[in-house]
């Protein structure tokens, strides 16, 4: 079996960021993460090119994306106090639109560390 290589990617898992990770690859999934910690090496190699999901959920049935977008955007429109949660596997660009959501929305913005 023949692996591709991507060098220096970045890791997102922990906040730490490395961005010195090569990622074997082959069509379906990662097989190696060099320079990874054991955290991060877990991380990739549970991360798969197989489709395990619908692109889109709403009320628990499959939906098309423009579906589920306009439901999400509803639902946020209607809420009186809309919380924009989570965001620590996620890039410095997401967190971005993620904050400029919140003020959108003139909601709250809160991470899992709150915890
Ligand atoms: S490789 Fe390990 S230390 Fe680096 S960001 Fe990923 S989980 Fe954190």
């Amino acid at each position: 079996m023949s692996l591709q290589v991507i060098e220096n990617a970045t890791c997102t898992f922990c906040g730490c960021v490395c961005d010195d990770i090569d990622l074997h690859y082959d069509d379906v999934r990662i097989h190696k993460a060099d320079h990874a910690c054991v955290l991060g090496t877990a991380w990739f190699l549970n991360h798969t090119a197989e489709k395990k999901y619908p692109m889109a959920l709403v009320d628990g049935r499959e939906a098309t994306l423009d579906e589920a977008i306009e439901t999400a955007a509803t639902l946020l429109h209607e809420a009186d106090m809309p919380l924009v949660y989570g965001m620590s596997n996620t890039t410095c660009e997401a967190q971005k639109e993620c904050a400029a959501l919140a003020d959108q929305l003139g909601g709250l913005l809160d991470s899992h560390t709150s915890l």
